[in-house]
């Protein structure tokens, strides 16, 4: 291991933060070594992580002394220093939520870079100050390593101007109030595997859906992103696990001005109470209300379906008819059942379910003779991620940066 360059893979969040180490084994050739997290920051912190063939590796509870950022870093540096002795940081990629309307693509971390990063905390309050603290306690902790930003938003960057703008007035929207789009790092690797796992659709017209405890579609157009059903921030769309999706705007006025809510349980309600949780008032694990037969499990997964097929039929009209639907995520890659739901109620489109396909998880779930062709394709932000800092650091398993010390 000594002898090889890791790029480490951050994805900070609020409660827990996921890593992932690759090895670069070749230029531009990424092997992932181990992925895990720690979980529970700031309550009962636990340590997991598994190797490539997802054998479990570590699992434990941590001290309580880890209670934020910095320190989750500090203790998952102290674990990689243990595992990865010797070995070469070459580099750490970070997932952030917010690139706003500048960053169509990843950044190299610089002073300058991080400033215009600030500013964007109001547009993604709950994630966006998270995935800059790591990016700093990296910086104490590994000075000299080299740090890549990759952004949720930038593969949505080449929307036509009409899939983008807010019908609010100037002054408001001049503030930053647009579309943005997210999940871009799982549409872009999806996008970038398309050609070798379904040829005939990668340069067409695809609906990828990404369906897990966020959820969001995304029209493609030769690979590139034409529109999104996420909008200003990731509430928009699709029914998710605790967020509601599209919601008509005059509900937030009236939790307001009728139901006195504040600006803060507003936020909880649309952030943690809403989508398959507020529905059912029982889980927002699809799992377990797949098994439920409570009538709220059902009318919760009924709505599930029914809005993911609304916004198809919405995105299908924005590209002017599609040849492929994908899913991904979670739900996408591991609920037959849900995709058989969504594919009948897409039949209209031309889509032919191959029901033996779907119970295999495809990665062709269509027959034959669907006209439209519908798959199943593993998603991998934390590769997309890795990719990404390796390119744009121009790594290669010779360069070497800084020891894990
Ligand atoms: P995240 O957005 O947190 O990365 P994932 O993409 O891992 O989420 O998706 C997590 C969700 O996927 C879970 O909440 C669960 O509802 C759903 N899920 C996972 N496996 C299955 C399955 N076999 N059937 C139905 N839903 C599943």
């Amino acid at each position: 291991m000594a002898d090889h360059g890791v790029v480490l893979v951050l994805n900070a969040g609020s409660s827990s933060l996921k890593f992932c180490v690759y090895r670069c084994v070749d230029r531009g050739a990424w092997q992932p070594d181990v992925r895990g997290q720690i979980e529970g920051i700031g309550t009962s912190p636990r340590f997991s992580a598994k190797d490539e063939g997802g054998e479990k590796v570590d699992d434990r509870q941590l001290d309580v002394a880890v209670r934020d950022g910095p320190s989750a870093l500090e203790a998952l540096a102290n674990w990689l220093r243990g595992r990865f002795e010797g070995a070469r940081v070459l580099g750490v990629g970070h997932r952030v939520v917010h690139g706003g309307a500048r960053y169509a693509a990843p950044a190299v971390v610089t002073p300058t870079v991080m400033e215009e990063l600030r500013q964007l905390v109001p547009l993604a309050p709950l994630h966006q100050p998270h995935n800059l603290a790591a990016i700093e306690a990296v910086s104490h902790r590994l000075p000299g390593v080299p740090q890549v930003a990759c952004f949720d938003t930038s593969f949505h960057r080449g929307h036509h101007a009409v899939a983008d703008v807010i019908p609010l007035p100037a002054d408001i929207r001049n503030t930053g109030v647009q579309r943005y789009g997210f999940h871009g790092l799982s549409y872009e690797y999806v996008a970038s595997v398309l050609p070798q796992v379904a040829p005939e659709i990668a340069r067409g017209r695809v609906i990828v859906a990404h369906l897990g405890s966020g959820a969001s579609l995304c029209a493609l157009n030769d690979g590139a992103s034409i529109d999104s059903s996420f909008g200003f921030t990731a509430l928009d769309g699709l029914c998710m696990g605790t967020r509601p999706g599209a919601v008509d705007p005059g509900v937030i006025l009236y939790l307001f001005q009728n139901l006195g809510l504040s600006a803060t349980d507003v936020e909880t309600v649309l952030y943690k109470k809403s989508g398959l949780l507020g529905i059912s008032g029982i889980s927002n694990d699809m799992r377990v209300l797949l098994a439920s037969s409570e009538p709220q499990a059902r009318l919760a997964v009924d709505y599930f379906v029914y809005r993911a097929a609304k916004e198809i039929g919405a995105l299908a009209s924005t590209l002017h008819g599609i040849d492929g639907l994908v899913f991904t995520a979670g739900i996408g890659e591991n609920s037959a059942d849900i995709r058989a739901r969504i594919c009948n109620a897409s039949a209209w489109l031309g889509i032919e379910l191959d029901h033996e396909a779907n119970q295999r998880q495809g990665p062709r779930i269509s027959t034959r003779a669907s006209r439209v062709s519908a798959w199943v394709v593993q998603t991998n932000e934390e590769l997309m991620i890795a990719r990404h800092t390796g390119s744009l650091l121009g790594l290669t398993a010779g360069d070497g940066v800084a020891a894990m010390t």
